[in-house]
């Protein structure tokens, strides 16, 4: 819900990952040398207040012009470092039928395109608009990945579930990338709850994201010991398919950081390493290989 908090000012910056610097052409962010987000629509089922893209999604009831999406999809197919598009916005899947089809077929166009990833809260948000056409369209442009983004269990219900039934039953390989936030979910019961439960219904834990420094989302960050503490309670402690990336989005647009509790000490050939049980337990290394 919204909240007078967002109004406070915390030296928080409308877009801190500098996206549109990063941008060649509107709509399109290219940061990493192999891939491309696409932000293909500005519009979502429900706009949640911890967006990292609050500056552009609901901004407006247009989605990008056909011309401005040509422009992306030209600049794309001119640069053959680009393997991996991610479909983005806003959410993708707010789309209908036909233009995501232009999308699809325009990007399968591009022989150096292998991967096309699509990121949607659509199975939690809107499940109903999983229907059996779009993934009958979507599987005819695989490989085809998805991202979702279930925050909490109580988002597991039998309708995201079976959006997420279908979607896998169309060959579609399931991610999810949560948030971390006060209040919501930064706790280890519902964390393994929510990464166990997600396992059970074929969505494989991705991310697990460090709020952004969004203006107007400070009320929803966390220290960062609590993400660690978090990734401590489910590493050995759950199936490890069930233990996503714990990563920060550096400021400036340097990337994304996969951060660890601290499990290594080294003294000479020997490294200790902390065990799920807390235990440190000595392995022999090796300073020069083998030859
Ligand atoms: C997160 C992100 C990606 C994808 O990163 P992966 O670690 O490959 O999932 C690509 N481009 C931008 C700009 C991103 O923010
Ligand atoms: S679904 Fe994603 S893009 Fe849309 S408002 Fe929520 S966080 Fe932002």
């Amino acid at each position: 819900m919204p909240d007078l908090h967002e109004l406070e000012e915390d030296g928080q910056l409308p877009d801190p990952l500098s996206e549109t610097s990063l941008s060649p052409v509107p709509g399109l962010i290219h940061r990493y040398p192999d891939r491309v987000v696409l932000l293909v629509s500005n519009r979502c089922p429900v706009y949640c207040r911890f967006c990292m893209r609050k500056r552009h999604v609901g901004a407006g009831n247009t989605p990008p012009s056909r011309d401005a999406l040509d422009k992306a999809l030209r600049y794309i197919a001119a640069t053959p470092a680009i393997r991996d598009v991610i479909l983005s916005g806003g959410d993708p899947l707010m789309l209908d039928d036909a233009s995501l089809r232009h999308i699809l077929s325009h990007l399968r166009a591009i022989s150096h395109v292998k991967i096309i990833r699509i990121g949607t809260r659509i199975p939690v948000t809107l499940p109903e608009r999983v229907t059996a056409e779009l993934c009958n369209l979507l599987k005819q442009f695989h490989p085809i990945y998805v991202n979702t983004h279930f925050n909490h269990p109580d988002e597991i219900t039998p309708k995201s579930a079976k959006a997420c039934d279908q979607l896998a039953d169309a060959g579609i390989p399931l991610g999810n990338q949560t948030v971390l936030l006060r209040g919501v979910n930064d706790n280890v019961e519902t964390m393994k709850y929510l990464m166990t439960g997600l396992l059970e219904i074929r969505v494989r834990p991705y991310y697990i994201h460090q709020m952004d420094l969004v203006r107007g989302t400070a009320h929803f960050r966390t220290p960062i010991s609590k993400g660690l503490e978090i990734i401590r309670a489910l590493r050995g402690h759950v199936s490890g398919m069930a233990v996503p990336h714990y990563v920060i989005d550096l400021p400036d647009g340097k990337g994304k950081v996969p951060i660890l509790p601290d499990t290594v000490e080294r003294s000479g050939d020997t490294i200790y390493l902390m065990n799920y049980q807390g235990e440190k337990i000595a392995y022999r290394d090796i300073t020069t290989p083998p030859s």
